[in-house]
């Protein structure tokens, strides 16, 4: 039996996302950008999920450019504000690479974070003024699970640095937490399909109304000329169908597999010695249960959890291979060799309490033989 726990990574599809998007892989694959039959079909369809894709982030229909991942929409929303206002841009210390890297392109700094990994509001306050065009804090982190006070930020924002917009990265935030509510106050919100059951390489970027935004891929002026490039149809269908599901068994879902989370998690801590929660469990999405453990190496733990049937992550996937703690748990402070010894194992809604017990079972056994060696 396989313990799927990397779903911070990626999520299996929904089967409503793939039943939704077959037909546009098949009979309907006009292209919406077209003038006849089947490219309005294809046109019609792609609307039709804006709105529900609206509907879901609290925006309206207009407010919503569809891209081709959440890396684009990242990219899109801090290089595209910076493009259309430049200035200095700020983002917090542990955003995913996606964002850092484009803060980096621009030529911005990163706020420190406290332990808990949430964003320092203090040192973020004093990183502001009325020169800075863009500051991103990301709704939940993706290895911690560490959810950010937006709203204190976006205060923050309003009142130091008023011309800036507020970017917000809620990829790993949209399977656990109301968007619409917690991300209403920022002006550019991004999501990725396949980590709340759709498929991958399509995404969303919310630009709210007046916002200003330089485009960063120029072509045939698709989506008000904010994004060009053919739509990805059958994707689109299928990212608004796995919207719809996660939205309607949210709140089950977060209480189901938080109770999951916490069996494992507190499993594991009774079990192992020297096992470290990150973290403050009280404020990180449902589905994120990271561990460090002591004189433990992660690479070498990973295999073992492979060999017993564990799919698991030492951090998050785009950096996993390297031999360095990452980047969010060297904000965080967390010592290097506990860094060494992170262990990311992500639940999902697919989630079932054998996962749970087979996972109990093999990360005790798998650690106990590390340390023997
Ligand atoms: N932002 C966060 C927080 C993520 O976790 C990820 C994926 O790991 C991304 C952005 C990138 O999304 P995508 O895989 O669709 O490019």
């Amino acid at each position: 039996m396989l313990a799927y726990l990397d779903n911070a990574a990626t999520t299996p599809m929904r089967p409503e996302a793939v039943e939704a998007m077959l037909p546009y892989l098949t009979e309907r694959f006009g292209n919406p950008s077209g003038s006849h039959a089947l490219s309005r079909e294809a046109k019609k369809a792609v609307e039709e999920a804006r709105d529900v894709v609206a509907a879901a982030l609290g925006a309206a229909p207009g407010e919503v450019v569809f891209t081709g991942s959440g890396t684009e929409s990242d990219n899109l929303a801090v290089i595209g504000a910076y493009g259309a206002r430049p200035g200095a841009v700020v983002c917090s210390a542990v955003e995913h690479h996606a964002v850092l890297h484009a803060t980096e392109a621009v030529g911005g700094r990163r706020a420190p974070v406290r332990p808990d990994g949430a964003v320092d509001l203090d040192a973020l306050a004093a990183m502001l003024d009325p020169s800075v065009s863009a500051v991103a804090v990301m709704l939940a982190n993706n290895e911690v699970g560490t959810i950010q006070p937006l709203a204190d930020v976006v205060a923050l924002v309003r009142a130091r640095a008023p011309q800036a917009v507020v970017v917000t990265d809620a990829v790993q935030a949209f399977p656990w937490v109301d968007v619409a509510t917690a991300a209403a106050g920022a002006d550019l919100v991004a999501v990725s399909a396949h980590k709340f059951g759709g498929p991958k390489g399509v995404g969303a970027l919310v630009v709210r109304q007046g916002v200003k935004l330089a485009p960063i891929i120029h072509g045939g002026g698709q989506e008000r000329d904010r994004r060009s490039g053919t739509y990805n149809v059958a994707g689109i269908v299928a990212m608004a169908a796995a919207m719809q599901a996660t939205v309607a068994g949210r709140d089950a879902t977060v209480a189901r597999v938080g109770a999951q989370r916490d069996r494992l998690a507190d499993g594991l801590l009774a079990q192992i010695d020297g096992a470290l929660e990150t973290g403050d469990r009280a404020t990180k999405v449902a589905g994120n249960c990271h561990l460090t453990f002591e004189g433990v190496e992660a690479e070498a733990l990973l295999v073992l959890l492979d060999g017993a049937g564990v799919c698991a992550s030492a951090g998050s996937a785009c950096t996993s291979g390297a031999i360095e703690p990452s980047h969010v748990l060297e904000a965080m402070g967390v010592p290097r060799d506990r860094g060494l010894g992170a262990l990311r194992l992500s639940l999902g809604p697919s989630t079932t309490d054998d996962e749970v017990d087979v996972a109990l079972e093999a990360v005790p056994e798998a650690i106990a033989r590390l340390r023997a060696a």
